[in-house]
């Protein structure tokens, strides 16, 4: 497939290229554009056959349910029902930006797009590019992450331009996405709202504004994955094609460990990558690759880094593990799954 490109540049965003991959979207095409979470595969959520070219092009599962994003919150009313008080909150709370709500779907939002399912994710975007898009194309757009099924998230427009040209009708390169981490998904069709999927917003953060929230008690834990409510979450996801393995414990005893890991991995001609966070970089051997300095770096550069990796040809990597406090718990819930939760402890 020809895939049009449009690199645009955000300090002065040329609108008519935005308009020529707006088009393709309302031709039933799929195009992909940058998010303020991660860079999305888009096509009209409301066109069956539109929606089928998303799963093709990621090679997804056909019960994997889409996150419909949307220009205005008038919208949401056309594709759901029971819209409840709290869901009200969190939209004005926190629209545009990186939640998605799962409510009851209407009629209108196809099967093809919920995977399945009587409900639809919906989301906001507040990425200029992505919202200019969206109003363009006039429609609702359903946009999974922009990688093949099971590899890590694209955040940076050459993730997508050499994993995705080709693929799709259109990609819309704009630079590097700001949170790096997909969008936390709170499902409100439940009496007590619960994070499916944790992301940049936080518990903590939703706390503020409606009372109790849960998280997915199958999030945690291997043997209980395959029951996560959110389908995308059963899967092997973020993996790099070396073996992750997570090393957690006291500092200086995951610092020896790791090292004397690689070291023995040498032995063997075994190429060992080491993530850690950057005060810590000088202190390792190996393919040493510093993540950041706060959660937020390390939240922004995770998929960056996994596929740094790979080009590296590394066949191991060791991770430090991070605190599950705030966006912390959604770096450990990508970084569990990118390793086959490996957890090694010392
Ligand atoms: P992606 O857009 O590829 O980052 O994935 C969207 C995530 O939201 C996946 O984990 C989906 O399984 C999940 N999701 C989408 N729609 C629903 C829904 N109606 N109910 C539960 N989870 C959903
Ligand atoms: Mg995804």
């Amino acid at each position: 497939m020809k895939t049009i490109i449009s690199k645009i540049d955000m300090n002065n965003i040329d609108l008519e290229e935005l308009k020529k991959q707006a088009k393709l979207l309302r031709e039933g095409k799929t195009v992909i554009f940058p998010t303020e979470t991660v860079y999305g595969l888009g096509a009209n959520a409301l066109d069956e056959s539109a929606v089928k070219k998303i799963y093709e092009a990621k090679g997804r599962p056909s019960d994997n349910p889409l996150i419909v994003h949307i220009y205005d919150k008038s919208e949401v009313y056309d594709l759901a029902k029971d819209v409840s008080e709290k869901a009200e909150v969190i939209m004005d709370k926190f629209w545009p930006g990186p939640i998605t709500i799962i409510l009851n779907k209407k009629d209108i939002v196809p099967k093809t797009t919920s995977g399945g399912l009587d409900t639809v994710a919906i989301r906001m975007p507040s990425h200029k590019i992505a919202r200019e898009i969206i109003k363009e194309a006039g429609v609702p757009i359903a946009a999974p992450s922009a990688n093949i099924s099971g590899r890590p998230s694209p955040t940076k427009a050459n993730h997508v331009y050499e994993e995705m040209n080709g693929r799709v009708s259109g990609i819309v390169l704009g630079g590097d996405s700001n949170f790096g981490l997909e969008s936390t998904v709170l499902d409100l069709t439940v009496d007590i709202p619960m994070i499916l999927r944790p992301g940049s917003i936080t518990k903590e953060d939703l706390e503020k504004v409606i009372n109790e929230v849960t998280i997915d008690p199958s999030l945690s834990k291997k043997e209980d994955n395959k029951k996560a409510k959110a389908p995308g979450m059963k899967y092997t996801h973020y993996a790099p094609n070396a073996d992750v393995y997570i090393v957690s414990g006291d500092e200086d005893k995951v610092i020896d460990r790791i090292n004397n890991m690689t070291e023995d991995n040498s032995k063997n001609n075994i190429k060992t990558g080491v993530m850690c966070i950057s005060k810590n970089k000088k202190q390792y051997i190996g393919e040493v690759i510093a993540l950041g300095d706060s959660l937020e770096e390390v939240g922004s550069n995770l998929f960056d880094v996994l596929r740094e990796m790979d080009k590296r040809n590394v066949d191991i990597i060791y991770s430090e593990a991070f605190p599950t406090e705030g966006v912390g718990q959604a770096i450990m819930n990508r970084l569990l799954k990118s390793a086959g939760y490996k957890v090694i402890e010392v």
